[in-house]
């Protein structure tokens, strides 16, 4: 049994909590504290709320923590725990030494992983790829992201940037900009805003009766109450999330495909599409590839940061 000290850095909030591992049973998350990032104040400011929250947590910790795993939004090197690129969300997070701060203001041995990545490992190792020899693990939401996992291992890519699977070309979004810079990524068509766009471009109400914006989960409400423009905007993201999942399957043959995000909580009108494109473009051997949910929801991210401290600890060791 060992102690440590998870923290997950994304452009709004920051999370820090203690993360307890028991040999061979699921790691227990505990104490996890919630504070602003308060990103448009700069890459320092950020930093010290991160050393800040880190102290706080060691000091709250039942038992001394053994180390600190850190999951953290933009481009991270693992190797040295650095970040190396942010984008204009986070202004001046890149070129932040992150582990060698934390360990210079703690003590204590420390890691970083991207957070996509680091959410990837969780589900992998202790959600719902537990058990399983290799998974892709898509997150759909307000953005979308991925990695690939294989027997524990996380496929960085040459550049750390591996998994950009809001990034890859689709037929439905042809033409369509996207915020990378590109035309015809599936993120702008799949993924929240895209099925709000889609929605009101096919004439549904671009806000509630109370004047607030529309919202994915209520688009969802009125597909589910037959509103034909919010069942074919679900449609169109789900049909074309499916197809670029049977094409990655086709390429990676992973045991299993983990979705999460507030996206995979649509009902039929996208789930039927996605499961429509997955069929229409995976090979037969791997179309019967079963997508399951993730498990481990707020706390992947803070399991797979210390999943990873640990195994770069022993692979240190050997
Ligand atoms: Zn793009």
């Amino acid at each position: 049994m060992a102690m440590y000290v998870g923290v997950d850095i994304g452009g709004t909030k920051i999370a820090c909590g203690l993360v307890e591992l028991v040999d061979g049973a699921e790691p227990v998350v505990s104490l996890v504290e919630k504070v602003p990032t308060d990103a448009q104040l700069g890459g320092a400011h950020v930093l010290a709320t991160v050393l800040e929250q880190v102290k706080a947590a060691i000091a709250r910790a039942p038992e001394p923590p053994c180390g600190v795993g850190i999951s953290s939004a933009g481009v991270v090197d693992p190797a040295t725990g650095d970040i190396t690129f942010a984008n204009e969300l986070m202004p001046g997070w890149g070129g932040t030494h992150l582990a060698t701060e934390v360990t210079g203001a703690c003590g204590l041995p420390c890691s970083v992983l991207n957070d996509v990545h680091a959410h990837a490992l969780g589900e992998a190792r202790w959600g719902g790829g537990r058990g399983m020899a290799s998974v892709l693990v898509v997150a759909v939401g307000t953005g979308i992201g991925g990695a690939y996992v294989e027997d524990g291992a996380i496929m960085l890519g040459s550049h750390n940037e591996a998994g950009h699977i809001g990034h890859v070309a689709c037929i439905a979004a042809a033409g369509v900009p996207c915020s990378c810079g590109a035309t015809g990524h599936l993120e702008p068509v799949a993924a929240g805003p895209g099925i709000i766009d889609e929605y009101i471009r096919l004439g549904g109400d671009p806000t509630l009766p109370d004047g607030t914006p529309m919202h994915g989960a209520e688009i969802d409400r009125r597909a589910a109450d037959g509103d034909e423009a919010a069942r074919a905007a679900e449609r169109r993201a789900g049909l074309a999330l499916g197809e670029v999942l049977g094409s990655m399957c086709n390429m990676l043959d992973p045991a299993a495909v983990i979705l999460s995000g507030s996206v995979v909580q649509c009902g039929p009108a996208w789930s039927d599409a996605l499961r429509e494109g997955f069929d229409g473009q995976a090979m037969p051997p791997v179309r019967t590839t079963p997508m399951v949910s993730g498990q481990l929801g707020d706390n992947a991210p803070l399991i797979g940061a210390v999943e990873n401290l640990v195994v770069s600890a022993y692979r240190e060791l050997r």
